[in-house]
């Protein structure tokens, strides 16, 4: 076990703090301990991306592309991201070669944005006037706060700061408390990447010290959160205050929707892909799945057989599919969600129970017949539980796809693009898969509708994020 140590303008700091334990899920065991950061971490850090921003801000867009670049290199070394994927399994379970996937992915964001900087123009605009210029600036926000989940502990990360830093701003990386070795190891390759001190902060501790001082601060200009809509929400009343600069990647209840002209072999492949990925713990799993009558046995039966052979253990066995899930809280839900579909008459096809021993460990799960009414049909469940409904036709799955407060990610399963198309433009979310399972990708934007959040990561959405546009009007004097 080990202790690890923050970084506030380019020094390893905390030695003489608290410590938090961080726990591996698959064995309970400890692996290591972080600084229990607050007020006093948190203005440091202020203080030193304040006194970065004045020179990073003022660089070219190319000479901050030269240091995010060594930075995707660095991300990308073999002994660098082995290292950062044994940490995210670790630190959270998450099975090795999907960690592996998560550091590649991450890096994908340092190198989309390095380029992306140098695109981020200004426009002139034709003038009423002869003898005035008008123009839009575009200038970096500021000091960045960027707070991120435990889900993908790397990825949230770089799809933060990578556009923040390619913008000309300065970050303070605030990790999940599951997850923050992850987010030290990071550190340490951003500082081989040679970033000025002060340019990347990184604060562990106590949520609501550092994120309120961040919020009560005003140098700080923008927070950029990932997370769950409850925090979301008290985000959005905390940030009124100064009416500060927010993003938000919220919570998702991902509706899938496969039609009877739909592929099976590809439905039950990309479904898998979308619930299964992470133990299901992703914002954009599949959390309702609504199969059309005529299709609805075969799917069933097709999908809980390879359902059954998903191999669930330690993710540091490279032959595993599913790891444990984050905690105890996480497998409680998980066991509640199935006790209340069975209560109120669905039936668990392949598994539905925990796995005893050591370790946060869940079976693999169908269930079919669900119906509304239930939990899991409402509520993100976060594990790896697939609850298939029987829908009469495609305006009924559109129906109560759309029947929820949330609107991150949908998808849809059919052959016939007219039909596609149609219950697309019917669907509120703010991503769609159609015939894909794993939609996400660095250079398009990623993000909800309604109570899943606002602003987009990824693409060029991604770095607008973190600009302010300036009306520049010019008067000219000699006229
Ligand atoms: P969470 O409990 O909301 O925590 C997210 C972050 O907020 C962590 O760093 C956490 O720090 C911090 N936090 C917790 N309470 C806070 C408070 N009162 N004030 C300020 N910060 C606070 O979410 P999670 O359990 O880590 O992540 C799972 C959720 O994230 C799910 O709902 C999932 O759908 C969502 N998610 C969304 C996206 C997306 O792109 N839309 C992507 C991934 C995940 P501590 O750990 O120190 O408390």
């Amino acid at each position: 076990m080990l202790d690890y140590l923050i970084t506030i303008n380019g020094k390893k700091v905390g030695e003489h703090l608290e410590k938090m334990q961080v726990v591996n899920p698959a064995t309970n065991e400890v692996i290591g301990t972080v600084p229990n950061g607050g007020e006093k971490e948190s203005l440091l850090a202020i203080e030193a991306a304040d006194e970065a921003f004045q020179t990073w801000s003022k660089l070219t867009a190319y000479d901050r592309a030269a240091y995010l670049k060594r930075l995707h290199q660095l991300l990308l070394e073999e002994d660098n991201r082995k290292m950062l994927a044994k940490t995210m399994t670790l630190e959270m379970g998450k099975p090795y070669t999907q960690s592996l996937g998560e550091v590649d992915y991450a890096a994908s964001f340092v190198e989309w944005y390095a380029e992306e900087g140098k695109r981020v123009y200004g426009e002139t605009i034709p003038s009423h006037m002869p003898n005035k210029r008008m123009q839009v600036w575009k200038k970096p926000v500021g000091i960045v706060g960027a707070i991120t989940p435990w889900n993908f502990p790397l990825a949230m990360i770089t799809r933060k700061i990578a556009p923040a830093l390619a913008a000309g701003c300065t970050v303070i990386i605030k990790p999940s408390s599951e997850t923050p070795i992850t987010a030290v190891k990071f550190m340490e390759i951003a500082e081989q990447a040679g970033f000025p001190d002060g340019v990347i902060n990184l604060v562990t501790g106590s949520s609501s010290q550092i994120v309120g001082t961040m919020m009560a601060h005003e140098k700080v200009r923008k927070i950029t959160f990932t997370g769950s809509t409850e925090v979301g929400k008290l985000l959005i009343e905390q940030s009124a205050q100064q009416v500060k600069r927010l993003s938000l990647e919220l919570g998702g209840h991902a509706p899938i929707i496969v039609l009877d002209d739909a592929n099976v072999d590809v439905a039950v492949r990309e479904v898998m892909a979308s619930k299964f990925r992470n133990s299901g713990q992703t914002c954009v799993c599949a959390n309702r799945i609504y199969v059309e009558k005529g299709i609805y046995d075969t799917f069933v039966e097709r999908f809980a057989e390879a359902v059954s052979n998903l191999k669930v253990g330690d993710g540091l066995d490279e032959t595993v599919e599913v790891g444990p899930l984050i905690n105890e809280a996480g497998l409680e839900k998980v066991a509640h969600h199935v006790s209340d579909a069975v209560d109120k008459g669905a039936s668990v096809v392949v598994g539905g129970n925990r796995i005893e021993g050591d370790g946060m460990f869940y079976e693999p799960t169908v269930i079919r017949d669900v119906t509304p009414s239930m939990i899991m049909m409402q509520e993100e469940t976060f594990g790896p539980v697939a609850p298939i409904q029987k829908v009469d036709s495609a305006e009924e799955a559109v129906k109560l796809a759309n029947d929820t407060e949330y609107g991150l990610a949908a998808y849809v399963f059919t052959e016939n693009v007219s039909k596609g198309i149609e219950i697309i433009e019917q669907l509120n979310f703010g991503i769609i898969g159609w015939n894909d399972g794993v939609p996400s990708t660095a250079q398009a934007p990623f993000g909800g509708m309604k109570e899943s959040g606002y602003g987009r990561e990824g693409g060029r959405e991604g770095i607008e994020a973190f600009l302010e546009t300036q009306y520049v009007a010019i008067s000219l004097s000699n006229e």
